[in-house]
């Protein structure tokens, strides 16, 4: 099997305030997530998007992108990333036996003992078939694709005056006392994605669209979204692909 090994730097532009949150006060502050840095002027506590979060954002374009693509096609492998689901930290795949049967019928002898050994029932051999669960990883699968922190290249740090809504009233209450810190739009972000995948595979194609969606559409990180914050583009350039046999 020939494997496909990509990099990529992702270059984060915010778009709209940005709110990752380091769970820290100071005062009446929430500040954001800060990691100490050495730079030419030396150490400096800087605003870092962690990989996680953009794992997670990454994940959620893939789930909404494979899914909707998985409706449009018949094959085995489509039927269960279309039945793919998170259900709080578990991921399940709710498809017919008859499905992973098929998909099992496909592997070499070798590979059907490994999936035995690994797994228990048909829905998580599924699993290993997912696209979405071979790209971002699930119990028994590495993920293909790994994230670094991104950390900024050039920022601004703002602080936005926390507002409530008097519920009883219907009037706006602006409480000068507690703040959000906030990475403003204008700042930038760099990370560097790596992926590992099947040359030729829908998870690389997977890969492709979410790729494509960051930078055409964008994705929400951070906290806050449901208001509009952490708004960004991602435009993703791949600088080296090689292949692995
Ligand atoms: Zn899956």
């Amino acid at each position: 099997m020939i494997r496909s090994t990509r990099s990529y730097v992702l270059r984060i532009e915010v778009l709209t305030p940005l709110t990752i949150g380091s769970g820290r006060e100071r005062g009446m502050i929430k500040e954001v997530l800060r990691v100490p840095v050495m730079t030419s002027k030396g150490l400096k506590y800087l605003p870092v998007i962690p990989s996680s979060s953009l794992k997670g954002a990454f994940r959620s374009i893939g789930e909404m992108l494979g899914r909707s693509w998985a409706e449009l096609l018949d094959e085995p492998e489509m039927k269960v990333m279309s039945s793919h689901r998170r259900n709080g930290g578990a991921v399940i795949h709710e498809v017919g036996e008859s499905i992973v049967e098929e998909l099992l019928s496909g592997l070499s002898q070798k590979e059907r003992e490994i999936l035995d050994r690994r797994f228990g029932s048909a829905g998580e051999k599924a699993a290993y078939f997912c696209p979405i669960c071979r790209l971002f990883g699930a119990p028994g699968i590495s993920a293909g694709v790994r994230f670094s922190d991104a950390l900024p290249t050039k920022f601004t740090v703002q602080s936005i005056t926390r507002t409530s809504i008097d519920r009883r009233r219907l009037k706006v209450m602006e409480n000068r006392l507690f703040a959000d810190e906030v990475v403003a739009p204008g700042s930038e972000f760099r990370a560097v994605m790596l992926a590992e995948v099947r040359e030729g595979s829908l998870e690389e194609k997977l890969l492709e669209m979410i790729v494509r969606f960051a930078s055409e559409v964008g994705i929400q990180l951070g906290g806050s979204k449901s208001v509009g914050r952490g708004s960004v583009r991602i435009e993703g350039l791949e600088i080296s692909h090689g292949t692995t046999t």
